[in-house]
Formats: structure tokens, C-alpha cells, sequence
């Protein structure tokens, strides 16, 4: 027995018993209700009904039926990439799920003694939680992770703004306005909305920096030993103080610049380059450091992130904005 209008989706009329007890879609037509939808933006999904007793075409059409009937009672926008709420149509009914909210921003980490990842029970502060819940008080939501194009030491400074991308579940609102966060010594850019590829993109992305490394004082002609040195390509084997959590391996990057001056230096350096090593050489693993060019030891004593050379990124940010719908 099928209901008057899957007979008539499955061109059936006058060949089968119409009744109330539809054996296809079990009466979904009288409960195809969205209530409290928390944006428009929506991907359907239909699963579970089966229809193979009547399909007298190679597809089922009950699918396309269903998401006719609801695009036509409701305002959607149908985005099967990165919806907002994914509307599960099911033989039981209408479940909703909420997608994650992926923004788009940059931070200025301007004190140190700060991580940049939660860590429980470590006891300080972090980037993730200062930004995260800012950001829930905004947008809602219950948890949130940021993603971010790669860290600075817990000591160092970055007065370069570093992207990110911070995920929210179960957001209340989709609508991302820019704005300024600016809390604990951490200010934050939020650009906007972005689609959930971008995710992925920024923590991949690796930059060329610059930094201010402050040490003590240089002589006149150490600092013009420094200055004039050509583009070197050291080695670096894996730092001791990252050694738990990086592959132990000799990479080799390229400082392209040293300007020094007596208390401190900028240094332009190739993406993932650890420049604290590059001073110092733990113990032989970095080589040369500018403490073998100097014959001396010397230390970076505070490390500031200047530049990241990143602006693929407001290209990468324009292509994969993500703006509401109202
Ligand atoms: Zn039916």
C-alpha cells in the first residue's frame, strides 16, 4: 500500500492500493517540520527508506521529492559542502545536526609565559583559550580548537600576527562579523566566516620570518662580521628541546639576512628554521650558529616574531570566505 503522493512520484497511480500506511515513506510527508533552524544554509540527507518493491526507474525519485517538498516549504540554501545544519530525513523522522563554525583570523602575541595550545594542568595560560572563549561568548557553542599556521615558543613574542583558523561546535550563530579580541596580552583579528578546507590549509602552511632576537652586547667588529655575511644554509639536528615531539632528523634551512646592532639583531630566515639554536648551536646539532662565526657563545635572550612572509594566505582567505546567508 502506498500513499497518494509516493503512487504518484513512482508513477504507480491505478496500479497499486493507496492507503495511510505508506510501505515507502511511512508517512514522512506529514512530518517533513524544521523547527529552530539555527541558520538556512542547510545539506539534506534522505537515508533508511527503501523503495525497491516499486522502482520501476533505475533512481529513486522519493530523495529528490523530499528535498523539493522542503525547499519549498522553507527558505534554504542548500550547500552540500559546508552547510550550517545537516537535515537527516529519515523512515523515524527529521534529525538535525549542527556543523562546526570555522573563523578565519590572525593574533599578536605581545607578553610571554603564554602557550599557544591548552594544555591542561600545566598551569598557564593559553592563545587557544584566551581566543576560544571570546569566541563562544559571541557565537556559542560547546567546544572549540584552533588551528593554527604554526607556534612560537611559550617565552617569544609575535608582533607579525600569525593566522589561524578556531573551530567551534554546536555554534548558536553562523553570522561572523570582523572584530577585535584583545585580552591577557593577546590580540586577536577575526576576518570572518571561512569554509572548512581552510582548516586544513593554515596548519599546513609554513612562512619565512623575520625576527628581533635581543643578546648581549656585540663588539663593532662582530657586528660587522655579522652583517656581512652572505646567505648561509645551516643544518639543524633536531633541537633537545623538541626532541620528544619532532622526528629526529638534520634539516637544512637558509638564513637569507643578518643585520645586527649591539644588543640585537633581525635575522630573515627560511620557514622552520629554530633560530634560539641558530644562536647558541645546541651543543654542535645547529651548525654554523653565530656563536661558532663569533667564537664565542652567545644567546638570543628574547625572541620577537617581526614578519611572516604569509600573504598567500588573504589569498587563500578571499577564495574560501564563507559570507552568511540572510
Ligand atoms: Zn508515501
Amino acid at each position: 500500500m502506498l500513499c497518494d503522493k509516493c503512487a504518484s512520484i513512482y508513477n504507480l497511480n491505478g496500479l497499486v492500493d493507496i492507503g495511510e500506511n505508506c510501505e515507502i515513506c511511512h508517512g514522512i510527508w506529514d512530518r517533513l517540520e524544521l523547527r529552530d533552524l539555527p541558520s538556512q544554509r542547510v545539506s539534506i540527507r534522505v537515508i533508511g527508506f527503501d523503495d525497491s518493491k516499486y522502482l520501476l526507474q533505475p533512481r529513486s525519485t522519493l530523495s529528490a521529492a523530499i528535498k523539493e517538498e522542503l525547499k519549498s516549504k522553507y527558505t534554504l540554501q542548500i550547500d552540500n559542502t559546508d552547510p550550517d545544519v545537516y537535515i537527516d530525513v529519515s523512515p523515524d523522522g527529521i534529525k538535525i545536526r549542527k556543523a562546526e563554525l570555522f573563523i578565519f583570523g590572525r593574533y599578536w602575541k605581545l607578553r610571554n609565559n603564554i602557550s599557544q595550545k591548552r594544555w591542561p594542568g600545566k598551569g598557564i595560560p593559553s592563545i587557544e583559550g584566551i581566543i576560544g572563549r571570546e569566541l563562544i561568548k559571541i557565537y556559542g557553542g560547546n567546544k572549540y580548537f584552533m588551528h593554527a599556521s604554526g607556534r612560537e615558543d611559550i617565552d617569544a613574542f609575535n608582533i607579525a600576527g600569525r593566522p589561524f583558523v578556531m573551530e567551534i561546535h554546536e555554534p548558536v550563530r553562523y553570522d561572523v562579523s570582523p572584530g577585535i579580541i584583545q585580552s591577557q596580552g593577546i590580540v586577536a583579528v577575526i576576518y570572518g566566516r571561512v569554509r572548512r578546507i581552510m582548516r586544513t590549509l593554515v596548519s599546513d602552511s609554513h612562512f619565512d620570518k623575520s625576527y628581533i632576537c635581543y643578546h648581549k652586547e656585540l663588539s663593532d667588529e662582530e657586528i660587522s662580521t655579522l652583517s656581512s655575511s652572505p646567505v648561509l644554509r645551516i643544518s639543524q639536528y633536531t633541537p633537545s628541546r623538541v626532541e620528544h615531539r619532532r622526528a629526529l632528523k638534520t634539516r637544512y634551512r637558509k638564513i637569507y639576512r643578518i643585520r645586527a646592532f649591539r644588543n640585537f639583531s633581525y635575522i630573515y630566515a627560511e620557514a622552520g628554521a629554530y633560530i634560539k639554536e641558530f644562536f647558541h648551536g645546541d651543543k654542535g646539532r645547529t651548525s654554523p650558529c653565530i656563536s661558532s662565526i663569533l667564537n664565542r657563545e652567545i644567546n638570543c635572550d628574547t625572541l620577537i616574531v617581526s614578519r611572516l612572509y604569509d600573504r598567500f594566505v588573504d589569498i587563500l582567505y578571499n577564495r574560501y570566505r564563507l559570507d552568511s546567508f540572510h
